[in-house]
C-alpha cells in the first residue's frame, strides 16, 4: 500500500461489534475477563487500549516500521527511550535541537549519569571524534529546530552501524509523509504527534516507531511500567488528523515555498533558513532524503535587535504568536524568548539562534493572505 492509503486505513478495521467505520473511543480503564486470565487481549488500559492500538499500528505503517508505541507527549516518548540507557552511557546529539529535548538531556538525564555531546552534524564526519566504547546512541533532528539545518540520515546511519551504535531520529519537523528515517537506516524514530501528525493543535502526544523486536519489548515494558500513555480520546483525534496528513503536508510545503521566496526578496530580511532554497547549504541532501521541504521557515532581519523582532510578532494579524507548530493555522514564534528560552544565550547564539531570529510554521490558509500579513507586519516595524 502507498502512503495516502495507509494514512486512511492502516491499523483500522471496522469495529467488530457494530461495524462502525471509525475506530471507537474505547473510554475504559479495564476489561471484563471471562475467568482470571481469560480475556480478549485487553486487561488494563495503561498496558493496551484498542483506540491506542489502532493508532500505534497506523504510525508503524506510515514510518515503514514494525512496531509503534504512543505516549502522552513527544517528551514522554523521549523519556522512555532514554530510560533504556544506563549511567555511564554516552549519547551524541545534533547541536541544534528542540529546546525541550536539550532540557531533558542536560537537566534530567545528565543527573542520572548519562553523558551528552552536542555536535554540528551538517558535516557528518564531525561525529567521529566523539565516538567511544561508551557511545550508545546518536540522536538527530532533521530539519533542525529552528535553524532548518539538514543532516544526512543515511550517512549518519552508516557511521552508527559501523560502530554498533543506535541511531535515533526526531522526525517531527518532516513527518513520515516527507521523510522516513527507518528506510534510510535509522533504528528508532521519535515523533511529537502534537505537531504535523495530529495537525490541528488540539492534542499533545508522542510516539516511537522501530523495527527491532528486542528494543520494542524493552520500550513496551517501560511504557507499561512507568505509565506515560495517552488517553483514548486523544488517540482518536490523532487518527482523525492522520487521515489528511498527506493533503495537509502538500499544502504546507507549497505555501512555505512561496513565503520563503517572498522573504528572500524582501529588502528588510537578512537571511532565510529554508531547506527548499537552492542556496541552503544542504539543499541537495534535503532533496535526496525528503519528498518536499516542509512548512517551517526561520528568518532574521537586517536590523538585528531583539525588540524589533518582537515587534513584528505583535503586528501580524493572521499568523498567531504562539509556541508549537504543524497545525493547519499559521504560527509565528521568537525562539530566543519562547521555544529556546531554556537554552543559555551563548549556547543559542553558537548555533545561530540570534535575538532577531523569527520562526514561522506556515499553515494551509491562502498563501496570498499569509504573504500580505508578513509584508504589512515587517514594513510597519522596519521603515
Ligand atoms: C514539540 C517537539 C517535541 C516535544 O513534543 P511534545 O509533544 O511537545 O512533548 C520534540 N521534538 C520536536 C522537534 C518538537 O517540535
Amino acid at each position: 500500500m502507498k502512503f495516502a492509503t495507509k494514512a486512511i486505513h492502516a491499523g483500522q478495521e471496522p469495529d467488530p461489534t457494530t461495524g462502525a467505520i471509525m475506530t471507537p473511543i474505547y473510554q475504559t480503564s479495564t476489561y471484563v475477563q471471562e475467568r482470571p486470565g481469560v480475556h480478549k487481549g485487553y486487561e488494563y488500559s495503561r498496558t493496551h487500549n484498542p483506540t491506542r492500538t489502532a493508532l500505534e499500528k497506523n504510525l508503524a505503517a506510515l514510518e515503514n516500521g514494525k512496531h509503534g508505541l504512543c505516549f502522552g507527549s513527544g517528551l514522554a516518548a523521549m523519556d522512555v527511550l532514554l530510560k533504556t540507557f544506563s549511567p555511564g552511557d554516552e549519547i551524541i546529539s545534533s547541536n541544534d535541537l528542540y529546546g525541550g529535548s536539550y532540557r531533558i538531556f542536560t537537566k534530567v538525564y545528565q543527573n542520572y549519569g548519562l553523558k551528552f555531546h552536542f555536535v554540528d552534524m551538517e558535516d557528518t564526519s564531525a561525529i567521529l571524534p566523539f565516538i567511544t566504547a561508551k557511545t550508545k546512541m546518536i540522536w538527530i533532528e532533521t530539519p533542525t529546530n529552528p535553524m532548518m539545518n539538514i543532516i544526512d540520515i543515511a550517512a549518519v546511519a552508516a557511521i552508527a552501524k559501523k560502530n554498533n551504535i543506535l541511531l535515533g531520529v526526531d522526525n517531527t519537523f518532516a513527518s513520515p509523509y516527507l521523510q522516513r528515517p527507518l528506510d534510510l537506516g535509522a533504528d528508532v524514530v521519535v515523533h511529537s504527534i502534537t505537531k504535523y501528525i495530529a495537525g490541528h493543535s488540539d492534542v499533545i502526544m508522542g510516539a516511537i516507531v522501530l523495527n527491532d523486536d528486542v528494543l520494542q519489548e524493552r520500550l513496551s515494558f517501560l511504557q507499561n511500567a512507568t505509565g506515560p500513555v495517552p488517553g483514548p480520546q486523544d488517540c482518536f483525534l490523532a487518527l482523525r488528523g492522520i487521515k489528511t496528513l498527506h493533503v495537509r503536508m502538500d499544502r504546507h510545503c507549497e505555501n512555505a515555498k512561496a513565503v520563503a521566496q517572498f522573504l528572500v526578496a524582501h529588502p528588510a530580511v537578512k537571511k532565510v533558513y529554508f531547506p527548499g532554497l537552492p542556496t541552503h547549504p544542504n539543499h541537495d541532501v534535503a532533496k535526496r532524503q525528503m519528498k518536499s521541504y516542509g512548512g517551517m521557515i526561520s528568518f532574521s532581519l537586517k536590523n538585528d535587535e531583539l525588540e524589533v523582532a518582537r515587534e513584528v510578532l505583535s503586528k501580524v494579524k493572521i499568523f498567531a504568536c504562539a509556541e508549537s507548530l504543524g497545525g493547519v493555522e499559521s504560527l509565528i514564534g521568537h525562539p530566543a524568548s519562547m521555544t529556546h528560552a531554556s537554552i543559555p544565550k551563548e549556547e543559542r547564539e553558537k548555533v545561530g539562534v540570534t535575538d532577531s531570529l523569527i520562526r514561522l510554521s506556515v499553515g494551509i490558509e491562502d498563501v496570498e493572505d499569509l504573504v500580505a500579513d508578513l509584508k504589512q507586519a515587517i514594513e510597519s516595524v522596519v521603515k
